[in-house]
């Protein structure tokens, strides 16, 4: 079926033949050239969007194997977060690393090594993947691990489905005794105070992000509300609460309406970032259930509606520690110089580099803006790449739309070759193709 496909933020928009994955063992034949998988297209721009063919892996949606003692499990790739959630957080057991979503695939976490609040302590998703089952052209299923064909695990994660098709993943999960979690906000008048308050947190606590303020102005730019959390234990749960252990998944309650006219502008802008400082700072420290703590955008189904035909953009950089400070003081004097907004400004701290060929994580903070897509936009873009590639730092391909090769090919000096050569060795490069790798020369 042809179709026009988008990714999250609802562009670019690009016509592709949509199909749905056969059994792993007959994937291998439905990879024609120019072919991409695509999960749950939770990504935010042309990246999971096959220049002829993308392979939606939906079907692949079931668990293969689970062992209680150890937490060990084998899924296929198309599963998605909140199904395994849904099913293995009343047994006591929730994934190590989560995205700010759970409307993701299992498939796509590994290929994006997406990272949560918890990179400090934990790492990255793909730290906690035990082996991967990849479908190649030429009929063949390969296994992976970190000792088994390494090269082609190290390729495979975070490797924007440039390398195969996953169709299988075992991971280990972690036992939780409550899906609680005991969380504290603080408010920050600026960035040095986010920065320092966001170090502390971590630590003393198993999750911690930063909400910085896009209404702030002047010398209180970069002020904003350091959250930090940790599972509950059971016996410290409140009373209360004592009977429901496992709170269900909120469900998204409310549903945006496609809107002619987009809602989000400068004035709902101020009026939300209010909203949301008033409501996160009226209990400091609070009780709060496992979907509201990891997915608070969730509760709003088809929020990225609220930009409007257009879309909107999201870019996230991250940047070593060192430079860290001047460069997220400069990003945030840009905006502001150029009379932007950005709707949302998420910053958090990683701790090490991906084990992937690609992932995006780096010893240093990583800041994620969204923006409406205006005619300023582009130019204002470009600016913040010259900042971040100077700084030695590297843009998240999970959240690209925009992005041109030359800068990319800068950024990514010291590890592109690997990962090209390694599609040419293998024979990918023709098979495995996408808008993003197109547009990237990846
Ligand atoms: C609201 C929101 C919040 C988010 N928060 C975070 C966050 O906190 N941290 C973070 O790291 N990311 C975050 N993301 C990004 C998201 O986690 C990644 O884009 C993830 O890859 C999406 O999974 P998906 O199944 O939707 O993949 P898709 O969007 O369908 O695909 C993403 C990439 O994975 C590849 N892929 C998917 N399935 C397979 C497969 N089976 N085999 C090979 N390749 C495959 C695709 O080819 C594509 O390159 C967020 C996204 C949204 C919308």
């Amino acid at each position: 079926m042809r179709v026009e496909l988008s990714g999250f933020g609802g562009w670019p928009r690009h016509r592709t033949e949509l199909v749905p994955a056969p059994p792993p063992a007959r994937i291998p034949a439905a990879l024609v050239p120019g072919t991409v998988a695509r999960g749950n297209g939770r990504a935010y721009g042309d990246a999971a969007i096959g220049t002829v063919r993308t392979l939606w892996t939906g079907p692949l949606d079931f668990v293969e194997a689970f062992d209680a003692q150890s937490g060990r499990i084998t899924v296929r790739a198309g599963l998605l977060l909140s199904d395994l959630i849904a099913a293995f957080l009343p047994r006591g057991f929730f994934p190590p690393v989560v995205p700010g979503t759970r409307q993701v695939s299992l498939g796509g976490m590994v290929a994006a090594d997406v990272h949560g609040k918890n990179h400090h302590r934990a790492g990255s998703f793909g730290d906690h993947v035990e082996e991967l089952e990849l479908a190649l052209p030429e009929g063949t299923l390969l296994r992976c691990s970190p000792t088994r064909n390494p090269e082609w695990f190290s390729a495979t994660v975070g490797g924007m489905g440039l390398t195969g098709v996953i169709v299988r993943i075992t991971l280990r999960l972690m036992r939780v005794e409550t899906g609680w979690l005991s969380v504290r906000a603080a408010a920050t008048p600026d960035l040095a105070a986010t920065m320092q308050a966001l170090v502390a947190a971590e630590r003393a606590f198993e999750y911690a992000v930063a909400w910085l303020d896009g209404s702030a102005r002047g010398p209180r730019r970069g002020a904003g509300i350091v959250l930090a959390g940790d599972h509950l234990p059971l016996a410290e749960l409140p009373g209360d609460l004592r009977a429901v252990p496992f709170p269900p998944a909120r469900g998204g309650r409310i549903t945006m309406p496609p809107l002619p006219v987009p809602p989000v502008n400068r004035l709902s802008l101020s009026v939300l970032n209010r909203l949301y400082r008033t409501v996160q700072l009226r209990r400091l420290e609070r009780v709060e259930d496992w979907d509201r703590w990891f997915f608070p955008l969730d509760a709003l189904s088809g929020w990225n509606r609220a930009y409007g035909p257009g879309g909107f953009v999201q870019y996230q950089f991250a940047v070593p520690e060192g430079p860290a400070r001047g460069v997220l003081g400069a990003v945030l004097e840009r905006i502001a110089r150029r009379g932007l907004r950005s709707s949302l400004a998420v910053l958090k701290r990683f701790g090490r580099e991906g084990r992937g060929l690609l992932s995006f994580p780096l010893r240093g903070w990583t800041l994620a803006l969204d923006f409406p897509r205006t005619r300023d936009l582009p130019a204002l873009l470009a600016e913040l790449d010259r900042i971040v590639l100077e700084a030695g730092g590297r843009i998240y391909l999970a959240k690209d739309a925009r992005l041109p090769a030359a800068t990319f090919a800068r950024m990514e000096e010291g590890r592109l070759g690997r990962f090209l050569d390694f599609r040419e060795r293998h024979g990918l490069a023709r098979v495995f193709r996408s808008h993003l790798s197109d547009r990237l020369g990846l």
